[in-house]
């Protein structure tokens, strides 16, 4: 693990409205000690790695899954919630894949939509699941793209249930004079991502799997029976599935660990603003991401509040400072609750590749590893972890599709990757406002 790394993650939970709003379980799951053995060792309990268990255990694998702190620790319990269709930059997928490709890798992104709605309902996991989600422009120079977007998803990828908002329609769905044109999605939502990854854990208890948190993964001794190694204890097993996410730091081979980059994103709820104040902000609550480089998103929570997340600048600030900076920009969307207390403030590290396309692979035949979502998480790790336990099962279609995108590596090691990509992308800041 990346220890810096994870500090700071410890310390962007603190105030975390999520944390405060789910309940875990009584007791920790236990630390590992001692020697055991399973089919499939799965190292993180975030949402990929509870997927890969899940899928596994449905075919029959034993399966045991280590977490360095304790399920939903990561990304998976301090995101935005927004439960999408498509990738963060679907023109990579199919440049990378070709037509076909495309489409195939689109239909998957779909089935990541349907796999999380239908694990709501088999597993019953009450996480707030609404329906609907626009992406909207805010720029003149970026409608044509929004546009154009809208029309490769139809025509190109297969996705038809897409439909498009001028001014005077999408000022009917947000109550902002930002907005230029939006699209709107029935099919994408959102959700209480920390609820549904304790209830993916959950299930993931019920149907067999083991799980054990506060227990690091400090080794993955590789072979045809490889060892996951913790300060504690150890896990012999037919196949690892690495599920790490940003802090995983060394435990991967520094090439694979060089493709993600960590990016400090960040997020706070308001004050409870009542149903009708709520409901007056965002027509049908659905959840609202724009399409800039440095992009907004928020949504409505079950109890009233406005969550609002996007980027800020991390550098030496404060966790109040960063509070203060997100609301500026939510009060630079909605003006008219600039009265409205900030109530929650926390934050997170989103896995990004260098071009925005997940990268899932195989270090060795019985090694996997998932990363790299790029802000599309809540919806894509479902589906790599099916596509995962069934390369294990021998069934590589998909797994072959996604294996085929390739990645660059970020220059630097550990410690630099993340600000030397807040430098890059202080660059593409700059040239937006120009
Ligand atoms: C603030 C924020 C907002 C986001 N918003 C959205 C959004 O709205 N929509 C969307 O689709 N995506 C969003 N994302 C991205 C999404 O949350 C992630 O892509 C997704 O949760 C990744 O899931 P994961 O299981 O791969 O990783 P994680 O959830 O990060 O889980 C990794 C787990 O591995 C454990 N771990 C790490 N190293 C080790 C080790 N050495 N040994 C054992 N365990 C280890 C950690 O403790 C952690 O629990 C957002 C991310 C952030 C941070």
């Amino acid at each position: 693990m990346t220890e810096s790394l994870d500090r700071r993650a410890d310390a962007l939970i603190l105030n975390s409205y999520y944390e405060a709003s789910a309940a875990r379980p009584h007791a920790d799951d236990p630390m590992l000690d001692g020697s055991l053995e399973a089919d499939v060792c799965v190292i993180g309990a975030g949402f990929a790695g509870l997927s890969v268990a899940l899928e596994c255990r449905a075919r029959g694998l034993s399966v045991i899954v280590l977490d360095a702190h304790r399920p939903g620790w990561g990304a998976s319990g301090r995101n935005g919630g927004q439960t999408l269709v498509g990738f963060a930059k679907d023109e990579v997928i199919e440049r990378q894949l070709g037509l076909e490709g495309a489409r195939a890798a689109w239909a998957l992104s779909v089935d990541g939509v349907k796999l999380v709605r239908e694990r709501i309902e088999r597993y019953a996991i009450d996480c707030d699941f609404t329906a609907g989600y626009l992406s909207v422009a805010t720029k003149p120079k970026r409608v044509p793209d929004l546009r154009a977007w809208m029309d490769d998803a139809s025509a190109r990828w297969g996705y038809s249930a897409l439909s498009w908002l001028d001014t005077d329609g999408i000022r009917t769905r947000v109550a902002s004079e930002r907005y230029l044109a939006g699209v709107y999605d029935p099919f994408s939502g959102h959700l209480h991502p920390l609820k549904y990854c304790l209830g993916l854990a959950d299930a993931a208890r019920r149907e067999g799997a083991l799980l054990f948190a506060h227990s690091p993964v400090i080794e993955v001794v590789r072979g045809a029976r490889p060892v996951v190694r913790t300060a504690t204890g150890e896990v012999r097993c037919r196949f690892v599935a690495a599920c790490g996410n940003a802090t995983i730091g060394n435990v991967l081979p520094a090439p694979v660990a060089a493709r993600i980059a960590p990016i400090a994103s960040y997020i706070v709820a308001t004050e409870p603003l009542g149903e009708a104040r709520a409901n007056a902000l965002i027509a049908g609550r659905c959840a609202v991401c724009d399409n800039n480089f440095f992009l907004d998103y928020f949504r409505i929570s079950a109890d009233h509040r406005v969550l609002f997340g996007g980027r800020a600048s991390s550098t030496g600030a404060s966790p109040s400072e960063l509070a203060q900076q997100i609301r500026k920009r939510m009060v630079g969307v909605f003006p008219q609750i600039s009265d409205a207390r900030i109530e929650f403030a926390w934050g997170g590290f989103v896995d990004v590749t260098r071009n925005r396309a997940p990268d899932f692979g195989a270090i060795d035949p019985n090694y996997y590893y998932m990363q790299g979502f790029s802000g599309h998480g809540v919806a894509l790790t479902g589906i790599a972890g099916r596509v995962v336990a069934q390369a294990m099962a021998g069934e590589t279609d998909a797994f072959d599709l996604f294996a085929k995108l390739r990645h660059a590596r970020f220059p630097g090691g550990p410690a630099l990757r993340g600000p030397a990509l807040e430098l890059g992308m202080l660059y593409h800041r700059i040239r937006e406002l120009l």
